[in-house]
């Protein structure tokens, strides 16, 4: 056995890989890593226990999948898969089968939310809840270690019970949480092997040479019969797993149980809970029983077969109330399934005296903490504590909540807790995994690192969570009270609140290139103020200036790490430096010395242009300093700062219930009002040199440069450096290039593809640019769009991009012809979008790349699931046929019930032209404002019939359907089938 710092879905993966011949996959987040490890094992010859190399086959989809793990087991190969969410869910329809055919197996799943009214792809036990009843045993982990040793439990079982099993930890809490573990070795765990189960497993094989049929049909005679004879094997499961969990405790010296009870020995008050939260609630039991609180947690590791006596047998018997916390949610049930379980439980075995309340917490990877864990125990203390609650959310519609106002640290006292503030792409991620490497593999220190992304492609917030010490890390949460505090991109001052969490006298890191002078300036107020009133020790450093001096200006963030293990002092700084060249030498070794020595000197002048700031007195009171830019239209947008800003600041944890959408839906033109700017340099418009052609606004993959024509009367309110030339074919207008540097991600495509002799566009300094052209990008929205048929690509950019801002990538291949598409019918469009980079970038909360023309009309956006949107469309398409045909006829009754000349004669038009577009449109216009008129004259049926027509008049319009993988192919369902593109409108 030997430590090594890893996360959840490696461990996983090690031991599958050694009790496995044949891994038959689909990826999805967060699972995937499972499965790409794997792979790159097998790619380098890695062999199993039993000396072969995994064989690893990706199918088309989880169903898939599970159907061949489902032949390959039939077939008598040792076989396993990972998978998560709805992939779980689609395995569903074979694990019944597997189950039923008493197949051993492990399945490893990183339990993940499914998508209801929206996607999420972090961590909840949704997914495992819903395979409860597949007849798979289910066996949960709670921490990086437990995947590795329960993983191993899991196999073991399986193959002396023949029943299979869901072997499940939580999806990114777990799945993707760097920590320092044991890693058994593979003679280890072969030793626990019986190899006549193996045997005994490829003996009952499908084969010719001894043929058995499987999978009959049977009739009421004897398939109930058949359903109970496998009791027996259920039955038998839990002393199996308690067993093995036996065998593995001896060999690792970790106690394993299948319902363990940690905390006081006369513990009044009692959690039971799975998962990650399990940790959670064992520290702050630790924290309360050092106050003299009685309580205690039962951590439920063997949730199928659920045994009862087991589960009694870990109760203290001084327990009076319990309180069962579930990771999911089962609207319209009685309870959740482990509250449900629990009772049961309770009842089976006549135990009366115990008071029983259940609770939702954690959703979709929603924070857990000991705060929280104290709110529920002081909640149990109540004479009739709250059942059904949530916790961790402000639930003030239903009132399902319980507060958690008193903030309490659980955490060991030699703990020490760092958050990085970062940006994709900066490095910064990849640095701390370095340093709990290098701290987790060279010292004796405990090491945690778990990783916050928002959901842009690129360029987004990233927020690292550290932890080191002396003692195992059981805090399974974000860290709510910082040692130290880095900020790696000095835009965060005015957009984060970053100092709160930080405790008084902590460290604080900023990276920016600002003189003490400057941070008078740049510093807002209320970060100021804290700086002063927390007696933070503030240090600064211009890493990219440092990184230049040294002669890698690439090397920023080894800077910052060197920066943070300067002041941070978690290891003698010397050593650390030690280690870190050494990395150097490894990753950079092959590309020679001058680059080495680079790096090294980056290393060092990290330490010499490290500045400690000294904080004024007079910050503790300041009222003055920077402040984050809002445009006057997001200023003025309700949902952008009540909803949109809250959440972008990184506070979207304290928005209510009551401000989020039950439904899901969304409105939709809200990128407009982020004004990320992310980007370092942005195209600046030469006007001498354009030559008109449109081609940078063409391929911009984020509407950030876009042509104007302008009247000679829209130019009298221009800002004065607002440059025009004469319109190349539109006579009498002016025409300007105009770009958003606030926007612009800075990518350079719109510069690259310029076809004008000496580049009609340059890259420049976002700061220059954004002095420039900010009042001028904002002068250019108010300006009419002009009516253009875009009979060509230079013409179609004179149409408003009705997809704009995405989070996609800086130079995105797909986004421009989304956007270009939404150029052409985006008035009329209605997307059906799979699950995939198209689905995230096109509709991640909190903000909506779709947006809207003058008139309020633009592309309706909706994604069903990463495996139907062809038929999610098609059912659209099928819709709206149906909504037109009744249409139709409703006319068609309102012209034989005698209505006006004008709605006749549009109605008839209609109901000749119903697919051509540019008649719909004339139509709808006609009847939308012939209609109300005619509805107060009309009476009796006529008015009856004329008042479903203006009901349903958002159907005149012939709409144009579109189809959206996830890797961004789209498709258009033209009216009658499927048409090209652009054959549907000519
Ligand atoms: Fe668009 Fe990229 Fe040019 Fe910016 S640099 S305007 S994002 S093409
Ligand atoms: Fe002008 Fe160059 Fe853009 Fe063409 S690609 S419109 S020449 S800036």
């Amino acid at each position: 056995m030997k430590k090594m710092t890893i996360d959840g879905n490696t461990a996983a993966s090690h031991v599958a890989y050694a009790f496995s011949e044949v891994a038959a996959i689909y990826p999805i987040t967060p699972s995937s890593p499972m499965a790409e490890v794997a792979d790159e094992w097998a790619a380098k010859g890695q062999l199993n226990m039993f000396g072969q190399p995994l064989r690893i086959a990706e199918m088309e989809s989880e169903a898939g999948a599970a159907g061949a793990v489902h032949g390959s087991l039939t077939a008598g190969a040792l076989t396993t898969t990972y998978t998560a969410s709805q992939g779980l869910l689609l395995m569903i329809p074979n694990m019944y089968k597997i189950a039923g055919e008493l197949l051993p197996t492990v399945f490893h799943v990183s339990a993940r939310a499914l998508a209801a009214s929206a996607l999420n792809i972090f961590g909840d036990h949704s997914d495992v809840m819903a395979c409860r009843q597949t007849g798979f045993a289910m066996i949960a982990s709670n921490s990086v270690q437990e995947v590795m040793d329960l993983a191993l439990v899991s196999h073991l079982s399986t193959l002396t019970s023949k029943v299979p099993f869901l072997h499940f930890f939580d999806g990114f809490r777990t799945s993707h949480e760097v920590s320092k573990i044991d890693v058994i070795d593979y003679d280890e765990m072969k030793a626990l092997v019986n190899m006549d189960e193996i045997r005994d497993f490829k003996n009952r094989a499908l084969n010719p040479e001894h043929p058995v049929q499987k999978g009959t049909a049977q009739n009421p005679d004897i398939y109930f019969q058949g359903r109970e004879a496998v009791n027996k094997y259920y039955d038998a499961v839990p002393e199996i797993v308690q067993e093995k969990m036996n065998a593995v405790s001896k060999l690792t010296g970790r106690k394993y149980e299948l319902y363990q009870y940690y905390g006081a020995p006369d513990a009044d008050r009692v959690i039971v809970i799975m998962g990650s939260g399990t940790d959670t609630v064992a520290e702050t039991v630790d924290y309360l029983a050092a106050k003299g609180e009685k309580v205690g947690v039962i951590k439920v590791r063997l949730y199928r077969p659920f045994s009862a006596k087991h589960f009694i047998g870990a109760i203290p018997a001084t327990c009076k109330k319990i309180a069962v916390l579930d990771r999911t949610k089962e609207p319209g049930s009685l309870a959740e399934p482990l509250h449900l379980d629990v009772c049961t439980a309770l009842r089976e075995v006549g135990k009366s005296d115990i008071t029983v309340v259940g609770g939702r917490y954690g959703l979709g990877s929603k924070e857990f903490t000991p705060s929280m864990v104290n709110a529920i125990y002081k909640e149990l203390a109540k004479d009739e504590p709250k059942n059904h609650f949530t916790i961790g959310i402000n639930d003030d519609v239903t009132n399902t909540s319980i507060p958690y106002p008193e903030f309490i640290n659980a955490a060991p006292k030699s703990t020490v807790r760092c958050k990085f503030y970062g940006f994709g792409g900066d490095g910064t991620v990849g640095a701390n995994k370095n340093s709990i490497k290098i701290i987790g593999d060279h010292t004796d220190k405990y090491a945690q690192g778990y990783f916050e992304y928002d959901s842009k492609k690129s360029g987004g917030f990233t927020l690292s969570h550290l932890r080191f010490g002396d003692e195992p890390i059981r805090s399974e949460y974000l860290i709510d009270e910082a040692d130290f505090v880095a900020c790696h991109k000095p835009a965060y001052v005015t957009m984060y609140d970053m100092l709160s969490s930080l405790k008084d006298g902590g460290t604080f890191l900023l990276n920016c290139k600002w003189t003490d002078e400057e941070l008078e300036e740049e510093l807002p107020a209320s970060m100021k103020q804290l700086l002063a009133k927390k007696k933070i020790k503030m240090y600064a450093i211009d890493a990219l200036a440092t990184a230049k001096k040294a002669g890698s200006p690439k090397s920023q963030n080894m800077v910052l790490q060197a920066a943070f293990f300067n002041i941070a002092n978690i290891i003698p700084y010397a050593e650390a430096e030690g280690y870190m060249k050494k990395a150097v030498e490894k990753t950079y070794g092959k590309k020679g010395p001058e680059v080495v020595k680079a790096n090294c000197d980056a290393i060092d002048m990290a330490i010499s242009e490290l500045r400690e700031v000294a904080i004024p007195e007079a910050w503790a009171t300041a009222t003055t300093g920077g402040a984050a830019s809002i445009s006057d239209a997001a200023k003025n947008s309700k949902y952008f700062t009540e909803f949109v800003s809250v959440i972008n600041a990184q506070e979207g944890n304290k928005l209510p219930v009551s401000m989020v959408s039950a439904d899901g839906s969304v409105p939709t033109g809200t990128t407009q009002y982020e004004k990320r700017g992310t980007a370092a340099v942005v195209p600046m418009w030469d006007i001498d040199n354009c030559i008109q052609c449109n081609q940078c606004a063409y391929v911009c993959p984020h509407a950030c440069i876009r042509p104007v024509l302008l009247t000679e009367e829209e130019m009298k309110s221009a800002p004065a450096d607002f440059a025009t030339k004469n319109a190349t074919g539109f006579a009498g207008m002016q025409y300007r290039m105009q770009v958003s540097p606030l926007d612009c991600t800075g990518c350079s495509s719109c510069a690259n593809v310029c076809p004008a002799k000496n580049k009609a566009l340059k890259m420049v300094d976002v700061e220059q640019a954004i002095k420039a052209e900010k009042n001028n990008w904002e002068f250019s929205q108010t300006v009419a769009i002009k009516e253009v048929a875009p009979t060509n690509p230079k013409n179609s950019q004179f149409s408003q991009p009705l997809f704009e801002f995405s989070g996609a990538c800086a130079g995105c291949g797909e986004t421009p012809y989304v956007k270009l598409v939404t150029q052409l019918f985006g008035d009329r469009m209605i997307v059906a979008n799979a699950t995939g980079c198209s689905s995230i970038y096109g509709g991640s909360a909190p903000v909506c790349p779709y947006t809207k023309n003058a008139k309020g009309e633009g592309p309706a956006w909706a994604n069903s699931l990463f495996e139907d949107n062809a038929e999610f469309g098609y059912g659209m398409f099928l819709a709206y046929k149906a909504r037109r045909e009744k249409l139709a006829s409703d006319m068609q009754k309102a012209i034989d019930l005698g209505a006006c000349d004008t709605l006749k004669n549009a109605f008839e038009e209609w109901g000749a032209n119903m697919k051509n577009v540019a008649i719909t449109k004339k139509c709808a216009e006609t009847i939308k404002a012939t209609l109300p008129e005619c509805i107060k004259k009309a009476t009796g049926e006529l008015k009856s019939v004329l008042e479903t027509i203006y009901a349903d008049s958002d159907c005149i319009v012939k709409k144009s359907f579109w189809i959206i993988g996830g890797d961004g192919w789209a498709y258009d369902i033209g009216y009658g089938g499927l048409d090209h593109v652009l054959a549907q409108d000519d």
